[in-house]
């Protein structure tokens, strides 16, 4: 595996790796690498000839008092788990390697998609994503991209922008990987104390208990209020759970929605503030077609 810091050396890298004859499967991060990465890093060796990965942690998709600062990070530790889980090259740059002096240009994804949910709290966050998302498209100009269904309306946005400016790459959406007790694997549920560890389970029992309502098939068990309704008990169980956001949308607009339609999948997504930290988890809702 090659691990390379700048545009050129990746450049070199291209040349050397046989890149004509395979196809390149990419895979965008952060860092401070789990098995929820790991499992996008091996599905893109699994379908393509060469796996990259990128770690950077994009300054321009914090927002003031965010956690840019303290997020974590072990650079060591990623390089060696991408190795081994099928990664060809790793391409961890500088800020000023994405941002040359003088950058002035953003990517956008305008309209609701980006202003509700994360985007209501976080106001700037999708602008950079999509910014630092399409720069990373520009330089590794893999064949398809990697992206974890944990970040549902970020897997949207990038669907939204790839198509709207025709950039020739196909989105692959993996799923969630959890841990064994059920919560969604996250870089920052490391900040969780013990007790906020226990109770952040809420997220995902409140999640189970929405799919077992709606497979009840009980009278106005598909109703969107409803559904949000057993989330937020479960969550507001919990005393130091403060609920951001528990929406139960359309799946592929994230339009709002009154009742889970038969054969359109739904989405039901939560962020929950544990103290600083932020959760974010999700599942799909669907009902068989009739
Ligand atoms: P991040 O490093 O948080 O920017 O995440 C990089 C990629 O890994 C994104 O596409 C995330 O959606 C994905 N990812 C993060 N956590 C998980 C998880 N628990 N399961 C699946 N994918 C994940």
């Amino acid at each position: 595996m090659s691990l390379v810091k700048t545009i050129g050396e990746l450049e070199d890298w291209r040349k050397r790796s046989g890149r004509k004859e395979q196809t390149l499967g990419f895979v965008p991060t952060m860092g401070y690498l789990h098995e929820g990465h790991l499992s996008l890093i091996r599905r893109a060796k699994a379908e393509n000839g060469l796996a990259a990965v990128s770690i950077f942690v994009n300054p321009t998709q914090f927002g003031p008092g965010e956690d840019f600062e303290k997020y974590p990070r072990d650079t060591e530790r990623d390089y060696r788990l991408a190795k081994e889980a099928g990664a060809d090259v790793v391409f961890c740059p500088e800020a000023d390697e994405i941002y040359a002096p003088g950058f002035s240009t953003e990517v956008e994804v305008k309209g609701g998609l980006t202003q509700k949910l994360c985007g209501a709290s976080r106001p700037i966050h999708f602008k950079g994503v999509a910014t630092v998302v399409n720069i990373l498209f520009n330089i590794v100009r893999p064949d398809r991209a990697y992206f974890g269904q944990k970040d549902a309306q970020q897997a949207v946005v990038i669907q939204k922008m790839v198509r709207d400016l025709h950039i020739p790459v196909e989105i692959v959406v993996c799923p969630i990987v959890r841990e064994k007790d059920g919560l969604a694997m996250s870089s920052r549920n490391m900040y969780l104390s013990p007790e906020e560890r226990k109770q952040a389970l809420s997220l995902s029992r409140g999640l189970a208990k929405a799919r077992g309502l709606l497979a009840s098939g009980e009278e106005g068990c598909d109703r969107a209020e409803r559904l949000a309704e057993v989330i937020g008990r479960e969550i507001r169980k919990e005393p130091l759970a403060k609920p951001e956001y528990i929406e139960i949308l359309d799946g592929g607009t994230l339009e709002e929605i009154e009742r889970v339609e038969p054969g359109r999948k739904a989405l039901a997504a939560v962020a929950v503030r544990f103290g600083g930290t932020r959760l974010i988890d999700n599942t799909v809702l669907s009902l068989e077609e009739k």
